[in-house]
This record gives C-alpha cells, structure tokens and sequence, in this order.
C-alpha cells in the first residue's frame, strides 16, 4: 500500500511538472515543413514565381464583363482603362485569402471634383471596397478618399502621388468567416499599403462597403472574384498578381 501511495505521489509530482512546464514560454519547436521555395520578382513590385498574373498589359483574358461577358475596358500600352458605362471588370478566378499588387493611375487632365475625381475601387471578393480616387489636393469624406475602406475607416495618411502618375496599392486581406446560420464569427481584414505608405493596419472591415447604407454582413463563399469599379473616370491599371494566402 505505502509503494503504491508513493507511486501515486510520484505520478501527480510529475504530471504537476508537465502541467508547469506545457505553460512555459519558447524554445518552440520547429515546424516539420519547411517553408516554400518562392523566387521574388525583380523588383517589389514584379509578381513573385507563386503569384497568379491577373493582367500583364496584354489582354483582359482573365476577366470579364457586366453580364459575365468579355470585359470592354480598353487595353493599350501596357496598361487598361477602364471604358466609362461599360461597367466593372470581374475575375474569373475566385480568391480567399490573399496578397494583391496592383498599380492605377487617375487622369492626368483633372475633371470633377471630390468623388466625381477619377474615382474606382479595388472590391475585395466582389463586396468590399479599397477605394481608387484622386486625393491628390481634392477633399472628400475622409473615409471616401484614396486608401479609405469605403465608409468605414480613413486612411492613416494620404499618401496619394498626382494625377497621371502611377501608384501601386499592396493589399493583405483575410476573407471573412460564417457559421452554419450565415452569422459572421470572424470579420475581414485588411492591410493596404499605398505607394509603398501603411494605410490600413489590419483593420476589421464591418461589411458590404455600401454607399448609401451601414455596412453589413450577407454569408458568401469562402471564395469570390476580385472586381474593378467602373466609376465613370477613365481610370488605368496594370501589373495586377495575386498571391493566395
Ligand atoms: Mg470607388
């Protein structure tokens, strides 16, 4: 009786020491896969070997239009633009999670004012919006100039170039969670840097970046096309990759 009383001692002493030492910080151990090959581009801004190619400056193939048809914004040099009341250009590929480079430029005559001033946007699975404009010395809403989250968050700084010039958005976004009863469990998230400039710290999108309504939730996929917004500006874009996260 006393060698198993002992024994039984010795088992709790000793599960008390795994229990102490499982709360303990580091060492971690290492993970057992190691961590993907990816070649980086030649530059920042030049897609890496694992990133899709969303446009190159040749052609919309990757794209399409208003009614799921052939995308009509107009290819030239390099670059698209967007053809006014043609409607927003749509991905046919479907993304979650991921890391986006894309590089716009607003008109370099200047028309308009505010948000009529070479507006677009960048919708994140087809809902929410990092919005495109000229900020360049043109005041709008502060959550509806360039960087902003559609109505929800501002930029942290506008670090917009002038109109005609080219400016590049990296975007880190983290696609939203549902439960079975469509309820969100975790909010979207996103990063944006704007030429380079941290404009949006992983912040919670509230929802469906609406214009004229409070943002919310509607259940989608865990996957959903990227889409450009035809504002009515001739707005241009090219060297658009995406990396899946
Ligand atoms: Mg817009």
């Amino acid at each position: 009786m006393v060698g198993r009383s002992i024994f039984g001692a010795l088992a709790l002493v000793a599960l008390v020491a795994v229990g102490v030492r499982a709360q303990e910080p580091g060492p971690f151990l290492a993970p057992k896969a190691e961590p993907a090959i990816v070649t980086p581009g030649r530059t920042s801004a030049d897609p890496p070997s694992d990133a899709i190619v969303l446009f190159d400056g040749k052609d919309l193939s990757r794209w399409r239009g208003k009614d799921g048809g052939a995308a009509k914004w107009n290819v030239r040099d390099g670059y698209v633009e967007v053809a006014p009341g043609t409607g927003d250009i749509t991905t046919a590929d479907k993304f979650g999670d991921i890391q986006l480079h894309i590089e716009w430029a607003t008109p370099a005559v200047v028309k308009g004012e505010g948000q009529e001033r070479g507006n677009s946007g960048v919708f994140l699975m087809d809902r929410y919006e990092v919005q495109v404009l000229d900020s360049y010395d043109n005041k709008t809403y502060f959550h509806g100039q360039a960087g902003s989250v559609y109505k929800q968050y501002a930029p942290l700084v506008n670090a917009s170039r002038k109109p005609g010039e080219w400016q590049t958005y990296d975007i880190v976004f983290h696609a939203p969670k549902f439960d079975d009863q469509g309820k969100v469990t975790d909010r979207a998230r996103v990063t944006v840097l704007h030429n380079g400039v941290l404009i949006q710290n992983n912040v919670e999108i509230y929802g469906i970046t609406y214009n004229d309504r409070p943002a919310l939730y509607i259940p989608h996929s865990a996957a959903e096309p990227l889409h450009l917004q035809d504002h009515g500006n001739p707005m241009r874009y090219r060297n658009i990759w995406v990396r899946r996260l």
